[in-house]
């Protein structure tokens, strides 16, 4: 008798061979083939005829292969070109460089075919998906499942598989608790499977699809508010007391007054710190919006009640200016600061760690040197990442892990749109600063093609020439330091033997040692040079409010987010800011893409319209960034379901309900990574 977790080489027709080729699609078990989820379907019974097919759609229908030529252009381009008809016309297939695909095609041969139609002349695909249609095929008639193909795994033989499954009755047992499922009107879900693969109608499909998304979401949450209230047992962290005389000393001797997101994110700090549950907060605000003297004056609190602190970053640049920013802030209070990066030498990490370990070191400030082993503390009390969406999830879990339960505090200025924060995020509280401080007026930011390259020039030499300085980012070639060095090198050579002739410019990159990284950035701070040719090490933090230009060469190479964090150096002091996003690629896409920023300065619109053109992913631009794989449920898309689950989600723990099943559900699911990770 099989179950879930049989084998899928105990299914008929599976040797080892196609065992292999199934497991390279992640196939290894009759649960892991139920759950890989069609890609699309097609409604076979609602299939088209030539005539009916729409221009510009993407449209299925069935047709007899006519004739098949391949034609070699020239070297390096082969064109293959199918013509299929119907009763009722003829469509040419099109595939460039792909003749293995001829052998698939023979005259009089039935297939199905999807893809996006065009006119040129006749109607013309290209790229098509094809599959031919042999007497005997399963389904016929139906709303097909077309499922990802691997090499030598075919359309009909997953079909095959599934309907084997199916017919063997595998059992597949509930795992929502029986109140959610009635109140939220599942479908059930061992009929779900059999509908999301096999779907008797549309209707019933979309219920199948619905209840296997919302399982997938509300484990999710139920495992994120598990960890949570976890963290929120009673009476086991830092219990800091009120302000005393070094908080409020600072607050006084501050050169500006605090926004009121500012004052509101630090009453939700400060009470969190004063509790006894370990702060776990996440503050959010935009480029610019002052977090650092947020996390400085929750630095000081700390000290204050006696405890070190620890504020981690995630570049030496970012470290260094943190560094000098709260040593010119403390140097009044006699508050003791360390500074931990990669390149300090043995000997001298040997005394920071000795001077933090017997507590002379009451805040130490580092990149991610700050987690490893050797550095110890003697009393931790507050951990500050940040650009903690910088960091792999893992990474700042282990800086807490050297205090025992201390307050921790997340800083980003990469705008999390909602429901990724629900979904990453959903163990955490969130502070936000919605405001920047007054004064500063809005970058203006266009977008230019190569061809305005002198005249953009030009400007930046006024710019220069009125005092202020100037960023010049390198397009980002790809991910490799290498590569990106050598494109930053020339460019910086090619603009100061041309455009920027006899202008002070420095170049900085990340393979520069970090003494000659210093130099460059204390030079640049004190406007001995006047313009940067950077890479993306300038990302994030850095902070010279007279640098009120910036022109982004190949600006289509990065994300909107990335933009606009890079966007985000400039627009700092009480001057006209300038960027010029330079788009090499004149794409209608990239273009229109790249047109967000010029109408926006908002961070949080420019990183849903990022969010929903790239996906999470991307967005984050790691696999570290601690979101699970998700397998059919799509949080950018899916809002409305992510919601009710997680309502359902909430009442569940709050009734704790958390059956054993579930939580043995929930340990399968997502690992004991999963957890660790999240606390
Ligand atoms: P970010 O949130 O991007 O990390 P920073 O903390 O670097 O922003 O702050 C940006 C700049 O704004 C700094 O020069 C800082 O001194 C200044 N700043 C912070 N808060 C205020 C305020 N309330 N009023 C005026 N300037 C402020
Ligand atoms: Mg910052």
């Amino acid at each position: 008798m099989l179950d879930w977790n049989s084998p899928i080489q105990y299914l008929k027709g599976v040797g080892p061979s196609k065992a292999a080729q199934l497991l390279k699609l992640g196939l290894g078990t009759v649960g892991q083939l139920l759950e890989f989820f069609p890609a699309r379907y097609e409604d076979r019974s609602m299939l088209k005829s030539i005539r009916q097919l729409v221009v510009g759609e993407c449209e299925t229908f069935q047709a007899q292969v006519l004739a098949v030529t391949v034609k070699q252009v020239r070297r390096g381009l082969s064109i293959l070109n199918v013509l299929v008809g119907d009763d009722t016309g003829a469509v040419e297939l099109v595939w460039f460089n792909q003749n293995f695909l001829r052998k698939k095609f023979k005259i009089g041969l039935t297939v199905v075919v999807y893809g996006k139609v065009e006119r040129q002349y006749n109607l013309k695909i290209t790229n098509a998906e094809v599959e031919v249609i042999h007497e005997g095929d399963v389904f016929e008639g139906r709303i097909l499942p077309v499922y990802h193909l691997g090499e030598n795994v075919s359309q009909n033989m997953l079909r095959q598989l599934m309907k084997q499954v199916f017919a063997l009755n595998i059992i597949i047992d509930e795992i929502l608790p029986e109140e959610i499922v009635d109140k939220n009107k599942l479908m059930g879900r061992s009929e779900a499977f059999y509908h999301i693969h096999y779907p008797a109608t549309q209707q019933l499909l979309e219920q199948a699809i619905e209840r296997l998304k919302f399982e997938e979401l509300f484990l999710l949450q139920v495992a994120l508010l598990q960890i949570k209230s976890e963290k929120q047992r009673p009476f086991s962290g830092v219990k800091h007391g009120v302000d005393g005389d070094m908080s409020r000393q600072v607050l006084v001797e501050l050169p500006f007054t605090l926004t009121a997101g500012q004052q509101a994110a630090l009453k939700d700090i400060k009470a969190d710190m004063e509790d006894s549950q370990p702060m776990q907060r996440l503050l959010q605000g935009d480029v610019g919006s002052g977090k650092t003297i947020i996390a400085a004056l929750a630095l000081i609190k700390t000290v204050e009640n006696g405890y070190q602190g620890a504020f981690m970053a995630p570049t030496e640049i970012l470290a260094e200016q943190h560094y000098h920013t709260l040593a010119q802030l403390f140097a009044p209070l006699g508050i003791k600061l360390g500074l931990l990066t990669g390149s300090k030498t043995k000997k001298q990490k040997a005394e920071i760690c000795h001077l933090l370990r017997t507590g002379l070191i009451d805040i130490l400030i580092g990149t991610h040197a700050l987690i490893q082993e050797a550095v110890e503390f003697e009393h931790l009390g507050l951990v500050v990442t940040d650009e903690q969406h910088r960091f792999g999830v893992n990474q700042r879990a282990r800086l807490q892990e050297k205090g025992q339960e201390p307050d921790v505090l997340f800083m980003t200025a990469t705008p999390i749109p909602r429901t990724l924060a629900l979904t990453v995020y959903g163990d955490l509280d969130v502070s936000l600063i919605t405001h920047l401080p007054p004064g500063r007026k809005a970058i203006r930011t266009f977008l230019r093609g190569p061809e305005k390259r002198a005249a953009i020039y030009q400007f930046v030499r006024t710019q220069i020439e009125a005092g202020r300085q100037a960023y010049v980012v390198c397009p980002l070639v790809e991910e490799s330091d290498k590569i990106d060095t050598q494109a930053a090198v020339q460019l910086f050579e090619e603009l100061q033997a041309g455009y920027l002739k006899e202008i002070a410019c420095g170049l900085i990159h990340g393979k520069l040692k970090a003494t000659e990284k210093d130099a460059i950035m204390k030079a640049f701070y004190e406007n001995e040079l006047s313009l940067l040719v950077a890479t993306t090490v300038i990302e994030v933090g850095v902070n010279v409010p007279n640098a009120t230009m910036m022109v982004i060469e190949g600006a289509e190479r990065f994300g909107l987010s990335q933009l606009h964090q890079l966007r985000g150096r400039i627009g700092r002091g009480s001057h006209q800011s300038y960027c010029v996003l330079i788009a090499h690629n004149k794409q209608s896409e990239t273009l229109e893409r790249l047109k967000v920023m010029t109408e926006s300065n908002d961070g949080f619109v420019i990183a849903e319209k990022d969010l929903l053109l790239r996906g999470p992913g991307q967005f984050f631009g790691t696999r570290q960034h601690g979101l699970p794989d998700l397998k059919i449920a799509n949080i950018v898309t899916d809002v409305a379901i992510l919601l009710q689950a997680r309502s359902a989600a909430q009442q569940l723990i709050h009734s704790q309900a958390v059956s054993h099943e579930l939580q043995k559900t929930l340990l399968e699911r997502f690992g004991p990574d999963f957890v660790i990770l999240h606390n």
